[in-house]
This record gives C-alpha cells, structure tokens and sequence, in this order.
C-alpha cells in the first residue's frame, strides 16, 4: 500500500511533497521499515532519496515555517484542510532549495511574543491542552 506524503505548513498553506511512502515491495510483500519514493526534483526529473538535495529542502521548508503548525499528511489527508481552511498550494523542492531565507527576518524575541499569544488564544478556546509534565 503506498500514498504521497507532503510536509504542510497550516498556517501559509503550503506543503512540500515528500514523495510516496509504501510499506509492500512490488510483490506485494510487507517491508520491514517504511520506505519513501524520494523527492522529485522537477527539472531535472531526478529522485531524491536521503541526499543533500532532501536536505537542503526540508530545512528550508522548516526555516521559512518556524513556528507555524506543521503536518506530515497524504494527499488525501489535505482533501480535509483544503474543504476546511483553503488551497493548500504546492512548493517545488528545488525552488526552496535555491531560495535564501533573509537573516533580516530573524526575531526569535518577536517569534516567541507571537508563540505564546498563539498558544494563550488556543488555550481560551478549548483546542490546545498543555503537555503532562515529566
Ligand atoms: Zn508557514
């Protein structure tokens, strides 16, 4: 069984293809461990698989969404946000990959002034719950 697998920003609705997860060989046999197809990078229509590539993609998808809820959802999983909170739009890996997140932008005083109103909001309205203290 496989489906395609994107990293979706909820709060810019966003989402980086990840690529389609299967956990059956192509005789159908289960695999141990879960495997991914890779990323695709549409130019060069090469797949990526746990390269530098990978990498660089995922952290500048995480760089640029700091701070904003994040979901490792299928394809189908978006269906349900796209019906509730809008298009989620596709990003190209190698459009991330070459974009440069400006160190202008970078406010972690300001990020976390913005985190705990978040949070304080969530709390109000009954959707956030704190963590169990360990
Ligand atoms: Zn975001």
């Amino acid at each position: 069984m496989a489906d395609t697998y994107s990293l979706t920003c909820l709060k810019c609705n966003v989402a980086l293809e990840l690529g389609g997860l299967f956990s059956t060989d192509e005789n159908g046999v289960h695999v141990e461990e879960l495997e991914s197809t890779g990323m695709k990078e549409n130019s060069t229509k090469a797949i990526h698989k746990y390269d530098e590539f990978v990498a660089r993609a995922l952290c500048k998808f995480l760089l640029l969404h700091r701070n904003h809820e994040l979901r490792c959802i299928s394809t189908t999983g978006e269906d349900y946000f796209i019906g509730t909170d809008g298009f989620i739009a596709d990003l190209e890996a190698e459009d991330l990959v070459k974009t440069l997140v400006s160190a202008e932008s970078f406010d972690p005083e300001s990020e976390h002034c913005e985190l705990e109103s978040e949070i304080r909001d969530r709390k109000a309205l009954g959707l956030y719950t704190s963590r169990p203290q360990v």
